[in-house]
């Protein structure tokens, strides 16, 4: 059942404790991150196998980094069995945007663009896998899925593509959002997220029957305390686990969220194309997961096939 896994953002939080935990299980773990160097300090502090690691350099910021990733991957001798798209950046505070080498709003760029970018170049070699459950990943959320609760808190905006005007007319700066209106740092990020859950769907719907590669999002939790939430106030550094603790119990332990993703890269029980997972009971170990339904416009296959087309113009591809 051992097989080899692509994870992108390993240097913290869930993509770290990922590769914690497909390593204990006898997987091995391609890693691909911005600073190499740091992740092997994060991976050594939690005593990971490095026999059991290969490390790639990827700036999902930058399509021409990704590519570049993309061929150093392709040129390993290991087959690639399984991809998992983790890496993103949350940026709600910043004033004015950050715009990637190829002209995009960052957060986009990164959580988004990056990866579909990836997983285009990367789909020949899972294909190529002869591992019996082949399977891409998303990190999904919560509040980019307009079904549940955290999906419709209006801060600054819940996610929402409108009519992806902004997608159409290209995205270059001045455009920094996908419907082309004013820009929202915290809704950039929703927006990007809802991309990458569509993308899952769209993957499905495309490819699934004729690769019987498995295609899944996921939400494993509230994973409060990772890096993430580095670019928010102080005091809501202070106070967001605690609240997700005692109040929503929302909350999960990067360990747990890392064990959480391990099972929809390997567990029979994952083996579900087209799905997004959640888990119910959220703090405790044995928490049941479930399928959890997404919004309507997460699922509306014209939006699917727009988001699709207009992203693989906008990679270039
Ligand atoms: P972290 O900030 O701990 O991890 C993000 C990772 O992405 C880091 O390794 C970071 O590397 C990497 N990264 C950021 N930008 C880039 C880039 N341009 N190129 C390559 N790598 C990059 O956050 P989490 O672990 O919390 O988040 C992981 C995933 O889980 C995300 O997709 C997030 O949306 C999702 N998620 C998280 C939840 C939570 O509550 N924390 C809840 C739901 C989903 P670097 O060290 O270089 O910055």
């Amino acid at each position: 059942n051992h097989g080899t896994v692509l994870i992108t953002g390993t240097s913290s939080g869930v993509g770290l404790y990922s590769v914690k935990a497909l390593v204990s299980k006898g997987w091995h773990v391609v890693s691909a991150s911005r600073d190499i160097e740091k992740t092997k300090l994060a991976m050594d502090a939690l005593q990971i196998n490095s026999d059991q690691v290969t490390h790639v350099q990827i700036d999902l910021g930058d399509l021409e980094s990704v590519k570049a990733c993309a061929r150093e991957v392709q040129s390993l001798t290991s087959s690639l069995d399984a991809l998992v798209c983790n890496a993103a950046v949350y940026l709600p505070r910043l004033k004015d945007p950050i715009i990637s080498p190829q002209g995009y709003e960052i957060s986009m760029a990164t959580n988004h663009l990056g990866h579909f970018l990836l997983i285009q170049l990367l789909l020949s070699k899972i294909k190529d896998s002869t591992h019996h459950s082949r399977r891409v990943i998303i990190l999904g959320t919560v509040t980019a899925n307009s079904k549940e609760l955290g999906g419709k808190i209006p801060i600054p905006a819940p996610a929402d593509l409108g009519d992806l005007s902004g997608f159409e007319a290209g995205f270059q700066f001045p455009v920094t959002m996908a419907n082309g209106k004013k820009f929202k740092p915290g809704k950039a990020y929703k927006d990007s997220k809802l991309c990458n859950m569509i993308t899952v769907r769209e993957l499905h719907r495309r490819l699934h029957q004729s690769s019987n590669i498995i295609f899944s999002s996921l939400y494993p939790g509230c994973v409060a305390d990772t890096p993430l939430f580095r670019n928010t106030p102080k005091a809501f550094q202070a106070i967001f686990p605690w609240f997700q603790k005692s109040i929503t119990g929302g909350y999960v332990s990067q360990e747990l969220a890392g064990e959480r993703v391990a099972d929809v890269v390997m567990s029979p029980t994952f083996a579900q194309s087209g799905v997004h997972w959640s888990w119910g009971n959220r703090q405790r170990k044995d928490g049941k997961q479930f399928i959890q339904e997404l919004s309507n416009q997460a699922s509306d296959e014209v939006t699917a096939k727009k988001v699709w087309d207009l992203s693989m113009n906008l990679v270039n591809i």
